[in-house]
């Protein structure tokens, strides 16, 4: 799963619990976030296989501290404790709920993922592996994440007051996720090294996280000064 995540980032912010969006976006990847530093560490194992699934030529073998069960619930509650810890110390908007949604946001990265990969999820540990492998079917995959973050990007623009231009940049924006989704399916590459993938997991996810934050502050003066 890879542009699919951020359709839970979009739909679980509301004007109610007010989480900026960038905060749930590295919330839903965190888990790949973690993954990808302990790649480049070497603790944590990857193969890029040409054709290893028909929709990602990732072989995710050795994962046990960032995707399996067990650690992505721990992952969860260790990201809602930060997040209610950040508020209260920097007094930002805070409901009861909202450290629930951030730990909730970390925790759908598990399932969309069982949904995609292969059974290269454990339970605990590294035994035990689940997936349902719908990587295996290209077109189903795609139109899985698609469907997903258009759903996500119409409950964003339903569920919260903005101005036009705001939900014209939402809109750009997730146009240009699917774009980056038709790439990474469809268009045939050589595969890079482990490292270089990661590196690029990282450096992907931390634009799409910039950008999350600039969108909402596309208008926001004018918004907060009205009467
Ligand atoms: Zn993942």
């Amino acid at each position: 799963m890879f542009v699919g995540h951020y359709s839970v980032a979009f739909a679980a912010k509301s004007d109610k619990n007010k989480i900026p969006l960038w905060v749930l976006f590295i919330a839903v990847q965190v888990l790949d976030y973690i993954w990808a530093t302990l790649v480049l560490l070497g603790i944590e194992k990857l193969r890029v296989i040409k054709g290893f699934t028909a929709g990602s030529m990732l072989d995710s073998y050795f994962h046990p501290y960032s995707h399996s069960l067990v650690t992505a619930i721990l992952w969860s509650v260790v990201a809602a404790i930060v997040y209610k810890v950040f508020c209260s110390r920097h007094g930002c908007h805070y409901t009861k709920y909202a450290a629930l949604v951030v730990g909730l946001a970390v925790f759908s990265h598990w399932v969309l993922d069982l949904v995609a990969h292969p059974r290269d999820l454990a339970i605990y540990d590294n035994t035990w592996k689940v997936g349902f492998g719908i990587w295996n079917y290209r077109d189903p995959e795609f139109a899985l994440e698609i469907g997903l973050l258009g759903a996500g990007i119409l409950l964003y623009l339903t569920r919260n007051v903005m101005p036009a231009i705001r939900k014209t940049a939402v809109i750009a924006f997730g146009a240009a996720l699917v774009v980056i989704q038709i790439g990474d399916t469809y268009v045939p590459r050589n595969p890079l090294t482990d490292k270089q993938t990661v590196m690029g997991v990282w450096i992907f996810y931390t634009l799409f996280v910039v950008v999350a934050l600039l969108i909402e502050k596309i208008g926001s003066r004018r918004q907060t000064s009205a009467p």
